[in-house]
């Protein structure tokens, strides 16, 4: 029988020891139905997730709440909307409970005195031109002046077809702002003309993603295998989708057969009450899919798929280990 110990030699298993201990327990949490940009392509406005709910504005009823959360043993609160600093208050009462994560546009600053080692994820969709084109706006310009340097920070940089050929330069900015990037592909939900994937362009933007990856080794938080599965949406031959999600509101998940799963992940809108699907958009069609967070669990909760040999085990650890710094369970 094939074991990790088997497959691995000394200094890859030291790698799996230290994420192995982890057991990361994640929800996604609506902090407001609000925003101060209107992206075109935004999962939350377009799927009209923004209305199902009536918004919770007592933060005592939020604090309560995330207690509850606790003891149901969610131990990393990932916070998006709307956008999450349009109320820094329900942010900080997560903040101080538990390991926080919080999404955001990086147009407002939350405070490094009051959250001096809270992980923030700035979004940026591409160039000037694309955000402006996607965003109205041009959010890099405001967002890399106000977190420049900042340790805590990372850009999710969500990458339209129209980025082929144009990710160094960004990247290359992003570097010399002092902070970090990540990747994800356009889902593009709105169907904005110009921004659908074709076959030849996910090819191209693997490798692309790949060389940048070798190029800025300290800049980019990815790995090579996470860029196949997000391009290919396939793992180990499997397809993603509905059927192999693994970010499924656990309530609401009446699949059958069950596939492997985050255990007791939900995803909460902000009146604390109300589930959304999954951790994205209510109204997405799951064959088209390319959520980057969905594509990296999927992974991590097949570690035994991957125990077919020592390179399978190894591509695991390394999107492991990508989510485990993303989140800050241990350093970039
Ligand atoms: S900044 Fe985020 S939440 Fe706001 S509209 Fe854009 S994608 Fe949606
Ligand atoms: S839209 Fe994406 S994240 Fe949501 S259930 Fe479908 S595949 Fe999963």
């Amino acid at each position: 029988m094939k074991t990790v110990s088997s497959l691995l030699d000394e200094d890859w298993y030291a790698r799996y020891k230290k994420i192995s201990k982890l057991n990361i327990r994640s929800s996604i949490y609506d902090v407001t139905n609000r925003c101060n940009l209107r992206c075109r392509g935004c999962f939350f406005f377009s799927s009209g997730e923004h209305k199902v709910a009536k918004e919770e504005n007592d933060i005592r009823k939020w604090e309560t709440f995330i207690d509850k959360e606790m003891e149901r043993g969610v131990n990393l609160a990932i916070l998006i909307g709307g956008e999450p600093t349009l109320c820094p208050d329900r942010v900080e009462a997560f903040y101080k409970r538990l390991p926080t994560f919080c999404a955001s546009n990086g147009l407002i600053k939350l405070p490094r005195d009051r959250f001096p080692d809270l992980m923030v994820g700035i979004s940026l969709w591409g160039n000037g031109e694309d955000e402006k084109i996607l965003r109205g706006k041009d959010t890099f310009a405001v967002s890399s002046k106000n977190y420049e340097g900042d340790k805590h920070t990372y850009y999710l940089y969500t990458i339209t077809p129209r980025q082929i050929g144009q990710t160094g330069k960004i990247i290359r900015k992003i570097r010399d702002a002092g902070l970090k990037v990540h990747f994800q592909l356009l889902s593009n939900d709105e169907g904005v003309d110009g921004f659908f994937w074709k076959e030849e362009e996910l090819r191209d933007i693997r490798s692309e993603m790949d060389d940048m990856l070798d190029k800025y080794p300290d800049t980019v938080i990815s790995s090579k295998y996470y860029h196949e599965i997000i391009c290919t949406g396939k793992m180990l031959d499997r397809p993603f989708g509905w059927q192999e999600c693994p970010s499924v509101t656990e309530p609401l998940d009446s699949r059958n057969p069950k596939p492997k799963r985050l255990i007791h992940f939900i995803r909460w809108a902000s009146d604390l009450k109300t589930m959304h699907r999954c951790c994205t958009s209510e109204t997405r069609d799951c064959s088209t899919c390319k959520d980057g967070a969905a594509h990296m669990s999927w992974v991590m909760v097949n570690k035994r798929a991957h125990m077919r040999s020592a390179k399978d085990l190894q591509n695991w650890i390394e999107i492991y280990e990508m989510f485990a710094k993303l989140y800050q369970f241990i350093p970039w």
